[in-house]
């Protein structure tokens, strides 16, 4: 983050936080030094700024931390993919239709859910359900007749007996069989309820996929069935006469694929395989290529565990023409194509907004460090470099400086803890060893060059800034699974940030912590910010938080759901949007409600206890009541700090 000018531009900004690199087009900034939020690819003059909506939800008395979420992304998403395979589709004159599904594991608020379904019913796109939870969601939001409903997942008897009662209400519900014994099941229960299923046959695919899920395929893989098992299943729905109940190929080997040579090695295994099955007279219709349609987060375009190396038009094709040609080659027809992208579809439309509320700085530099009689020579030594950096002369070496106080500074904790080194000569040391560094680090801003070793020095001065959020809550697999997510300050971007920090939660958890960010060319571990200036909110937001992120988060120190706003872009409006609606996060009751404990009972046992101390004189009755109305209060009120 080495600059040797002041001057600073909007287009620095853009590079540090790699906005353009992560931002699919939808994320900008403006000449003001705000985020532009640009919803809508055909719209470029449609632009939301992000701090105004910040304002806007200030105003509307709307707690941070919270979750915005833009629905004009999700349908240019959803526009998106299905464009893209319409397009590829006829120009490679295949024969198939594209039936493309969301799967609503990825996200299941039911604004998300409805907004999908309807964006999507222009091209009859549909539902992807893998629990019966989700099932029954989709059995009542797909409500479009030509679209498909594709049940993945372990099935019991009564999921199968859902699935069978949305094909009495005409639903195209494909039941995928993930493990054989769901196919005795289902033909029971078709016998017995007189109704023919859809069946679907997930298969065990050899490729490995790559990247964090890789482990969704291989013969280890938790679902699907063998070839040895597809087999079997085909003898016995032929003996059941059932066999012209299967439709559709299913295939997934694994979320975020980063390398498209993954893609392209699946879509040859399943088009042979296909190919094989039509041969062998299973009239299948579809091929489904399940998710893994991966999200640059760092915008790397690399093989990255948090980007991948190509875009949606590359994968679309890799799929249309790979299937095209193979059944081309083979003399088979073209089966229709299905895929249940999630990630891709829902990361950018929302993200979550959380205000800077304090800094964690490391060493403390306002400790009188002036020499005092007998003091130790580790105070004296330490005292002597930070004169001669005060006042360089030509032979002063910052790297050497540099090494001499590391040393001294363990020699002084040593010292101190062998009873030589007295509290506050202690206290000298530190002091005047976080001052050199400091000093350092100016003089180092001032050169070209930084030495190697030096660049740690910045980071033992980097600052945690402590925000209004739970890791744990709202970006989990920044925590769980290291997911690089992209954070950036959401105004000020005309101003150059002049600090390196970590993010850390208000969790009591020392994982409460963001401390991997995009980086020149690989993570860093600190992210550029701005010195926190009084009486001006400082607001940061973490990007592509709209899959996964969103519906994953725990209670972690009992912080629950954030509050979420619903923006809605308006050509019409001065300011190109409007709060369509809020969803209220959880109240401090609403979370001690799901933990089994009763709040209403609580407020009488602290009251009981406050009478107790009335009784005995040691509270006014006045203040009493004050204090269990306080209390009464604080059970209504969110989770997070005010
Ligand atoms: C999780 C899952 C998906 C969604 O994957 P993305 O990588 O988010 O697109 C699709 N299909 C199946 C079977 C899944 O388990």
């Amino acid at each position: 983050m080495k600059k040797t000018a002041d001057t600073w531009s909007i287009n620095e900004a853009k590079n540090i936080y790699g906005i353009s690199r992560w931002g699919n087009g939808y994320f900008d900034i403006g000449d003001s030094g705000d985020i532009h939020v640009i919803p809508r690819h055909d719209q470029p003059n449609l632009k939301i700024n992000l701090a105004e909506v910040v304002e806007d939800i200030a105003s509307a008395g709307i707690q941070f931390p919270a979750v915005v979420r833009f629905h004009d992304i999700l349908r240019s998403q959803v526009e998106l993919l299905n464009t893209t395979f319409r397009q590829t589709i006829a120009e490679a004159n295949y024969q198939g239709q594209y039936f493309g599904v969301f799967p609503v594991k990825v996200n299941q608020m039911r604004e998300v859910i409805e907004e999908i379904v309807d964006a999507g019913s222009s091209f009859n796109y549909g539902l992807e359900a893998g629990s019966k939870p989700e099932l029954i969601a989709a059995l009542a939001y797909n409500t479009n007749k030509d679209s498909l409903t594709i049940l993945n997942g372990y099935k019991d008897e009564e999921y199968l007996r859902l699935a069978l009662l949305g094909l009495k209400i005409e639903r195209n519900i494909i039941i995928v069989i993930e493990k054989f014994s769901e196919l005795t099941t289902l033909i029971a229960l078709s016998k017995e309820l007189g109704i023919k299923p859809v069946i679907g046959i997930r298969v065990k695919m050899m490729v490995k996929g790559r990247g964090k899920w890789e482990h969704s395929s291989g013969e280890r893989a938790k679902f699907g069935l063998s070839m040895t098992e597809i087999l079997n299943a085909i003898s016995l729905l032929k003996a059941e006469d059932l066999i012209d109940c299967v439709k559709l190929l299913h295939f997934h080997i694994g979320s975020q694929l980063t390398d498209i040579r993954a893609i392209k090695e699946a879509v040859q295994e399943a088009s042979l395989i296909y190919c094989q099955l039509i041969k062998q007279a299973v009239p299948l219709e579809y091929v489904d290529v399940g998710g893994g349609l991966a999200v640059d987060y760092d915008g790397s375009q690399s093989t990255n565990d948090s980007s991948c190396n190509y875009n949606l038009a590359e994968y679309v094709a890799d799929i249309v023409y790979g299937f095209g040609q193979n059944c081309q080659l083979a003399g088979v027809p073209q089966p229709h194509l299905v895929s249940e992208s999630g990630r891709a579809i829902t990361a950018h439309h929302s993200c979550v907004i959380t205000k800077v509320i304090g800094e964690i700085r490391p060493g403390n530099t306002d400790y009188a460090t002036e020499p005092a009689q007998g003091e130790h020579i580790i105070v004296t030594n330490i005292r002597a470099l930070a004169d001669e950096l005060a006042a360089p002369n030509k032979g002063t070496n910052l790297q050497e400086i540099f090494n001499d106080v590391e040393q001294l500074k363990s020699q002084a904790m040593q010292a101190f803890n062998l009873g030589i080194l007295s509290l506050d000569e202690l206290a000298k040391v530190e002091t005047l060893y976080w001052r050199i560094l400091n000093h350092i680090e100016t003089q180092l801003q001032q050169s070209d060059y930084i030495p190697e070793e030096l660049n740690a020095i910045s980071a033992l001065l980097s600052s945690q800034y402590l925000a209004n959020f739970s890791v744990f809550q709202s970006a989990a697999d920044s925590w769980a699974i290291d997911q690089v997510l992209p954070v950036m300050p959401i105004s000020r971007l005309n101003e150059k940030p002049t600090k390196l920090c970590s993010l850390v939660d208000i969790t009591c958890d020392s994982d409460g912590k963001i401390d991997k960010f995009i980086g020149d060319d690989e993570v860093a571990a600190h992210l550029p910010l701005h010195s926190l200036n009084e009486n001006q909110d400082y607001f940061i937001s973490i990007f592509l938080t709209g899959a996964y992120q969103d519906v994953m988060g725990d209670m972690h120190n009992l912080f629950g759901r954030v509050n979420e706003v619903h923006i809605f872009s308006d050509d019409d409006d001065p300011k190109d949007f409007y709060i369509e609606e809020v969803v209220k996060g959880s109240s401090i009751e609403n979370v001690l409600s799901t933990m089994q404990y009763t709040p209403a009972i609580m407020a009488q046992m602290v009251k009981k206890e406050i009478d107790k101390q009335i009784a005995a004189g040691n509270l006014k009755p006045r203040e009493g009541v004050n204090l269990i109305d306080f209390y009464d209060n604080c059970l209504l009120s969110y989770t997070y700090l005010n």
